[in-house]
């Protein structure tokens, strides 16, 4: 039946008639082997075509292999395979008395997913979740088996890959000692005066929440290790009670505030694993930016602030350390990302975020792969520099484009 698969936004319906679930590593290699196109479907966070195979591939799931987590406590590492989302691996890292650097702002999507579209959280000096990777193991289009671990010349290429090197069958992340965080909400930011730089900079993590009703943020979310010095938060009030982002969601949804430490991974992401996160009715879209044009972005924003707020469930505004992948949306510069939660209107959502394209163009922003954009490729294309070396690399492990499609073809340099 045709139709029927969805992302978890539902706002995309993959052409695939099935969604094959390999229940063995040597399935998975046969099957692969005998497709000419296929595409991994992670647990299908993103809100756009980015794992869409195209009429007559394959749509793949590795949630029917057994999933393995295996921690080395003298490496400090973790070995995950492919289809495991954020909430088991992180639990399983936590029983060892080890930690990952961060998360995003929810535990239920899959590792291999995140890393393979820049996913990230917050903080100034944290990489995105792909910074963590050390070894990425693949399945290739002749159905081979590939490990590529970092000082490989491919590896800057190989971990956000947006699916398109082959079938990640398992990645090996750094790990470190286990840490707690706690975590304090503050409300009422003013824009005016803001110095973003430090209020960034005033916490492990860092979240700006703002509706673009009005001036300013709604919400701060700081969250503080617990082993580290505490800064003050002089610019605005803590919060009376216990949050949301998104105006009227329950605030049992989120992980726990008013600063009660607790382990990483229950105060990293916001939203709790057992529960819807975000608004669970929504569209998203992100531009990541040199952080340091932060405050010329965010007033830019709020220049046409009537034209998004009518649209907009919340705005976030987060940083992310540099990074070396080719394709991260941070590659090569710490980054400022501005976040959008839209209402789950696509006709009405698509006019403001060429608006919001528009005012943000001064900056040259890269969009989340895994989100909504309008951006053209052959912009795009100006924002990567090692884009060719991408394509080279594509073009060595799958010159039968086996793993590609639209969404990746449309973003590829012309083969020189
Ligand atoms: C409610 C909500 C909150 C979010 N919060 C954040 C956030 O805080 N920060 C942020 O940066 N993003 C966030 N996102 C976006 C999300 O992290 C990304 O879309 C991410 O890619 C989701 O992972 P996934 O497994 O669902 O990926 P999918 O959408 O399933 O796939 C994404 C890409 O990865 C590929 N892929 C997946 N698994 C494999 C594999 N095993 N081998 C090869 N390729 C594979 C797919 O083919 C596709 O190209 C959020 C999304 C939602 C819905």
């Amino acid at each position: 039946m045709t139709g029927t698969l969805t992302n978890w936004a539902g706002n995309i319906t993959y052409t695939a008639e099935e969604l094959h679930r390999p229940a063995s590593l040597d399935a998975l290699r046969a099957l692969v082997a005998r497709s000419s196109r296929v595409r991994v479907l992670g647990s299908g966070h993103s809100f756009n075509r980015i794992a869409e195979p195209g009429p007559g591939g394959v749509l793949l799931s590795l949630t029917a292999l057994a999933p393995e987590i295996d921690v080395d406590t003298a490496d400090r590492t973790v070995r995950v395979s492919g289809g495991v989302r954020y909430a088991e691996l992180a639990r399983a890292v936590h029983a060892k008395g080890f930690a990952l650097h961060n998360m995003a702002s929810l535990p239920h999507i899959s590792v291999a997913g995140s890393v393979a579209t820049g996913t990230h959280g917050s903080g100034i000096a944290n990489g995105s979740l792909a910074s963590a990777v050390r070894e990425v193991e693949l399945v290739t289009a002749d159905g081979s088996t590939l490990t590529i671990g970092r000082g490989d010349d491919r590896f800057d290429g190989a971990v956000t890959a947006l699916g398109a090197l082959g079938v990640v069958t398992a990645l090996t992340l750094d790990v470190e000692p286990d840490f707690e965080v706690s975590q304090h909400v503050f409300t009422e930011l003013p824009l005016e005066g803001l110095d973003f730089e430090t209020v960034a900079a005033s916490a492990y993590s860092v979240s700006l929440f703002t509706d673009w009703g009005r001036p300013g943020f709604r919400q701060v979310w700081l969250k503080r290790r617990t082993d580290r010095p505490l800064a003050d938060f002089p610019w605005a009030e803590p919060a009376a009670e216990a949050m949301h982002p998104v105006p009227g969601m329950p605030a049992r949804n989120c992980t726990e505030q008013f600063g009660v430490p607790g382990p990483w991974h229950e105060r990293l992401p916001h939203f709790r694993a057992e529960f819807t996160p975000s608004s669970g009715s929504e569209l998203q879209s992100e531009y990541l930016l040199a952080r340091t044009d932060a405050l010329a972005a965010l007033h830019a924003l709020d220049a046409i602030r009537g034209t998004i707020a009518p649209l907009l469930q919340i705005c976030e505004v987060r940083t992310v350390a540099a990074d070396r992948q080719w394709l991260s949306p941070a590659y090569g510069r710490d980054t400022v990302a501005l976040h959008f939660t839209w209402v789950d209107d696509t006709e009405a959502v698509l006019p403001v975020v060429r608006g919001v394209e528009r005012a943000l163009e001064p900056f040259a922003p890269r969009p989340h792969w895994g989100k909504v954009f309008a951006v053209p490729p052959t912009t795009l294309r100006e924002r990567y520099a090692r884009l060719p070396d991408f394509r080279a690399l594509v073009d060595g492990l799958d010159p039968a484009g086996t793993f590609t499609n639209a969404f990746v073809e449309d973003l590829l340099p012309p083969r020189s």
